[in-house]
């Protein structure tokens, strides 16, 4: 049997943080990465930072890639950002559909799969975001949760190398609380089961990422679960030190 488990991915979102005088940890990360990594590295950092961000990808140890993204290629969406402005620019991958856009913008699954076709058609990987809130876990809730969002985030035809899947619960992030490894491993059979249902044996190859207080000092637990393929990094990742020990996690 070939073993079909896909390269892990470590990707970082700096969400709304960062100034130009953090391209310094972007040269950090540079420079500590003139090793080779053990796993794909992302870095997501806000729009005002791509374009500097691209001269930082030259060694091509790491990709950048964006925080969001409107469904459509152009148009009257004062403000907006069309994935084809991003592909064009550089980018590689977009995150869609995190929980703070979610809460923060109202955005529905069915919005989501939107700007998740949108990153395909411009040729970009979408790393589609699920997860449950507290009171969902409480209620016992968190598979059937993740499972909706799945159904309703993910477009159709969503090809292995396209899509990417984070499991960010909500009440994991920014908090410094983590699920237990088989909380986290349950919902990634889960999504597992959810992918080959859907893409058949492509299933097998899409990678589940792993997001929700991952930090230098629990990244070797975590990663280290089934079905875990890497990591969706906040905090973390807004220090080059603190990232990298991350990505060494893969070593
Ligand atoms: C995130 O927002 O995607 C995230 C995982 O944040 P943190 O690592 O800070 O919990």
């Amino acid at each position: 049997m070939t073993d079909s488990r896909p390269r892990p991915l470590v990707a970082g979102n700096w969400k709304m943080n960062g100034t130009r005088a953090s391209l310094a940890e972007l040269e950090a990360l540079w420079c500590k990465l003139q090793r080779e990594p053990a796993c794909d590295v992302a870095l997501c950092p806000p729009f005002t930072l791509l374009a500097p961000a691209m001269d930082y990808t030259d060694h091509r140890r790491f990709v950048i890639g964006a925080q969001d993204c409107h469904p459509e290629a152009a148009g009257a969406h004062t403000g907006d950002i069309a994935a084809e402005m991003l592909a064009d620019l550089g980018c590689r991958c977009v995150i869609v559909g995190h929980s703070e856009r979610r809460q923060d913008h109202g955005e529905s699954d069915a919005l989501v799969r939107a700007k998740a076709a949108a990153v395909q058609r411009a040729g970009m990987t979408a790393i589609v975001c699920v997860g449950e809130s507290a009171q969902e876990r409480a209620a016992g809730a968190a598979e059937a949760v993740v499972q909706r969002q799945l159904d309703g985030s993910l477009p159709d035809g969503a090809a292995a190398e396209a899509v990417i899947i984070a499991y960010e619960p909500v009440w994991a992030i920014g908090s410094g609380r983590t699920p237990k490894p088989q909380e986290i491993a349950a919902v990634h059979r889960t999504i597992r089961d959810a992918l080959l249902r859907r893409f058949g044996d492509d299933g097998a190859s899409i990678r589940i990422l792993y997001g929700g207080s991952v930090k230098p000092d629990n990244a070797r637990t975590l990663m280290a679960v089934e079905n875990v393929d890497g990591a969706l990094v906040g905090g973390a990742s807004l220090r080059a030190d603190d990232f990298d020990a991350i990505i060494e996690a893969y070593r």
